[in-house]
């Protein structure tokens, strides 16, 4: 057995019976004063082989690849904020792998990006999903059968995933774009370590829509948008960790 398949393994036989805890043999790290923040995991959803939704010669592993580049030197602007992609070229990535991989960074949170596409309807529109049972679109979430199960993620976890979706929505509205959160069963979505969201960028079969998410001043202005909620959400995190840290530990008296 690889080291690899040995983790993945570990993975989901913990992710299976210890919902909520630590999902990974490595102790987790511990936000501290030294190290306030853990890395935001960026997911540019697809790559390689797999090229997602293709309309017109665009691809959706390419512009969600140009996307995740784009915030990850945005919010690197910001040097106390560390940030990973799952991936950083056009490279297949299991799902699973991306999983286990921002489990093992100890990601603070997880944020998959995608661009839609449907077929014989003109939407628009970003749309931020977070975990929850898909009532309008249940007949399109594929399984995957090349990847093991995985159960929903703990109650508190898919709430907290809700409302960084919330916050992603809010920003974005209040910089003039049109954007909506959802509630889907995706794969990523049932991440168990990490509050996480899959953000469907724009829908690449509106002509207009696809215009735009291919100009590269509208995708720095969008871009912009989803760095400030992250930075929001960080600044936040680091807070209740400090919080934390000043608690009383043991009796001085
Ligand atoms: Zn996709």
């Amino acid at each position: 057995m690889s080291l690899k398949s040995l983790g993945r393994a570990v993975f989901f036989l913990a992710a299976s019976a210890l919902p909520g805890l630590a999902m990974h043999p490595a102790a987790p790290v511990r936000p501290s004063r030294e190290r306030p923040l853990t890395p935001v995991i960026i997911d540019p959803g697809h790559g390689g082989i797999d090229w997602g939704a293709v309309v017109k010669g665009v691809k959706e592993k390419d512009l969600a690849l140009i996307f995740a580049r784009k915030l990850k030197t945005r919010l690197l602007r910001n040097a106390d904020l560390p940030v990973v992609l799952t991936r950083e070229g056009d490279t297949y990535v299991r799902l699973d792998d991306r999983m286990i991989d921002s489990v093992d960074r100890n990601g603070s949170i997880f944020v998959s990006l995608h661009l839609d596409k449907i077929t014989g309807k003109k939407a628009t529109g970003t749309v931020v999903y977070s975990f929850g049972p898909d009532r309008k679109n249940s007949s399109r979430r594929l399984s995957h059968p090349s990847v093991p199960p995985m159960p929903a993620p703990p109650k508190g976890q898919a709430s907290e995933s809700e409302r960084l979706a919330q916050a992603f929505t809010q920003t974005l509205r209040a910089d003039g774009f049109e954007a909506e959160t959802a509630k889907s069963d995706y794969y990523v979505l049932k991440n168990p370590a990490q509050p996480s969201v899959l953000i469907e960028l724009g829908f690449l079969n509106n002509p207009e829509e696809a215009a735009k998410l291919s100009d590269p001043s509208y995708q720095d202005k969008m871009v912009e948008s989803l760095a400030k909620t992250i930075e929001n959400y960080a600044t936040k995190q680091a807070l209740r960790s400090t919080a934390a840290a000043e608690e009383p530990r043991g009796f001085n008296l």
